[in-house]
């Protein structure tokens, strides 16, 4: 594992949200960053965030160090002491803010939605497509900007395409047919009124089933120099539903492989996958990005959304499926793995690689 003698200062974009505040939370005492500056809507006017903010996490506490910290706009000028920013901010103000920090020179690393198609612009799981970060130096060399932006993805696509990733490797995907079941803080907060979703399952989620769809084939497609992103060969089908959970997003997926594979074969090839960025031994990685449970009846979203610290995804009831090849159930927390933890192990997987 690298390690360095002086921290790296951060910000955090968007700090009062149910993201933000997972950002808050992980970047407690990280070994590489330092957390130095805090952004939400210039409403806050520099007001301290304890001041401004309601802590919404369970099992935490409002760390000391970023209760005291003003809340400023989301501008570089206003916070000029970053060299890298995470960004939870909504995706219709998400854009031009991001730009404008890597113009100043500063790492983005965003869960939004709008730089994630981008045909110079990592969409990056470490343990899928590390090497996806071949494409900064373009970016940065035709935006003519000194900073980057690197996005991760939708955290309902995030467990899905971790899941997929080992057996497209060892056996080749044709078809993807997944079914999702989004717990409410996917929304952010207030999200959904408690009318609307306590007792109820909602079978749409706006602009989710194309994201699915369109960052699967980006994360599990390839990097080539002198073309860019190449889509992966597959096709994806997704349904997404919100359901009543507060936390984590249980996915049923059913899919086609090119090459026959035993059930064990799946099971191993889903234990054995330890990739590159796994070995390097990231200060957020869990032990296992993967994990598959034997037992009938898990995942279950109370039960698994934690392990790993949120980190691993979980996986079981793998059978064969009538009309594809195999069917299984997997589950990833959200605002963890599917967002804030995701996007810290980004950046620590570009200080690994020397990006920063
Ligand atoms: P959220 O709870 O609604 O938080 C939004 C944050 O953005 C708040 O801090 C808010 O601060 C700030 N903000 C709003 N308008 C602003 C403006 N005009 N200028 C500057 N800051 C502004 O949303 P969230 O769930 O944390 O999601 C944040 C981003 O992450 C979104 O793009 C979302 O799609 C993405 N994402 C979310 C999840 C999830 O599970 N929730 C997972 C993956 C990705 P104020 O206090 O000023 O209102």
């Amino acid at each position: 594992m690298v390690t360095r003698d002086k921290k790296i200062p951060v910000g955090v974009l968007g700090a009062t949200g149910m993201v933000g505040q997972r950002f808050i939370e992980l970047l407690q005492g990280h070994p590489w960053f330092e957390l130095v500056a805090l952004g939400a809507s210039d409403k806050h006017n520099g007001r301290p965030y304890a001041e401004v903010t309601g802590w919404r996490l369970s099992g935490s506490d409002m760390p000391a160090s970023a209760a005291k910290l003003p809340v400023v706009a989301c501008r570089p000028d206003a916070m000029p002491q970053v060299k890298v920013v995470f960004s939870a901010l909504p995706g219709e103000i998400a854009g031009e803010i991001e730009v404008a920090f890597a113009q100043a020179g500063v790492a983005v690393f965003s869960n939004a939605k709008n730089h994630r198609m981008g045909a110079d612009v990592p969409l990056l799981i470490p343990e899928v497509n590390a090497d996806h970060i071949a494409a900064i130096p373009r970016q940065q060399k035709q935006r003519g900007w000194s900073g980057f932006i690197v996005t991760n993805a939708n955290c309902s696509s995030t467990p899905l395409v971790m899941a997929l990733k080992p057996l497209q490797q060892a056996f080749g995907i044709s078809k993807v047919l997944v079914t999702t079941m989004q717990s409410i803080s996917g929304a952010g907060y207030p999200g959904l009124p408690s009318y609307d979703i306590l007792d109820n399952a909602i079978p749409y989620i706006g602009g989710e089933e194309e994201k699915v769809e369109s960052e699967t084939l980006k994360m599990l497609g390839e990097w080539q120099e002198g073309q860019g992103f190449v889509d992966a060969p597959l096709v994806v089908s997704a349904h997404c539903n919100r359901v009543a959970t507060r936390e984590g997003h249980l996915e049923c997926a059913s899919i086609q492989l090119e090459r026959q594979a035993s059930p064990e074969e799946i099971i191993a090839a889903w234990e054995n996958y330890v990739p590159e960025s796994q070995a390097a031994r990231l200060p957020s990685a869990p032990e296992r990005a993967l994990l598959y449970r034997r037992e009938i009846d898990r995942p279950q979203t109370l039960r698994d959304r934690d392990a790993g610290n949120g980190m691993t995804v979980t996986l079981g009831r793998l059978r064969p499926c009538p009309l594809f090849s195999y069917k299984f159930v997997m589950l990833g927390h959200n605002t963890v793995r599917g967002a804030a933890g995701g996007s810290i192990l980004n950046a620590e997987w570009c200080v690994n690689k020397g990006l920063l």
